[in-house]
């Protein structure tokens, strides 16, 4: 089901002792949902970094975002499915292009976890509209 290029990406998150900025359980959360363990419905996206949370969380409105820190109150959270229904995949396509090419001083480990959140998202996104 994926693709070689973001199993080769979760492959190096697990790798013992590799640095990423979105904790341990990140490429944990984008599996669930890339292997359909959860229905989309269930899920949010922020869309400042592309974390994944449940939704519990943000309908309690203690929700912040375990990457980048944003919280309820700036709106960046969006139900998941509505999001992939909303953005064409160009957009998103777009957005990974630009950060590849605009990122400057991040560490090279969060960029690349940053373009595999892009890469799931168009995974998923081709998901949704091809279910229509
Ligand atoms: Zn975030």
């Amino acid at each position: 089901m994926l693709s070689g290029l973001v199993r080769d990406l979760f492959e190096r998150w697990r790798a013992p002792g590799s640095q990423h900025a979105g904790g341990s359980s990140d490429s944990a959360r984008y599996e669930i949902l890339l292997d359909e363990v959860e229905p989309l419905e269930r899920w949010t996206l922020c869309t400042v970094c592309l974390n994944v949370d449940r939704t519990l969380a943000v309908v309690r409105r203690r929700w912040r975002c375990s990457d980048c820190g944003v919280d309820t109150s700036n709106d960046t959270q969006q139900p998941l499915k509505a999001y992939l229904i909303a953005t064409p995949a160009e957009t998103i396509e777009k957005n990974l292009r630009e950060w590849n090419n605009n990122v400057k001083g991040a560490r090279v480990a969060y960029k690349m976890l940053r373009a595999a959140r892009y890469k799931c998202l168009l995974v998923l996104q081709k998901r949704v509209q091809d279910q229509g």
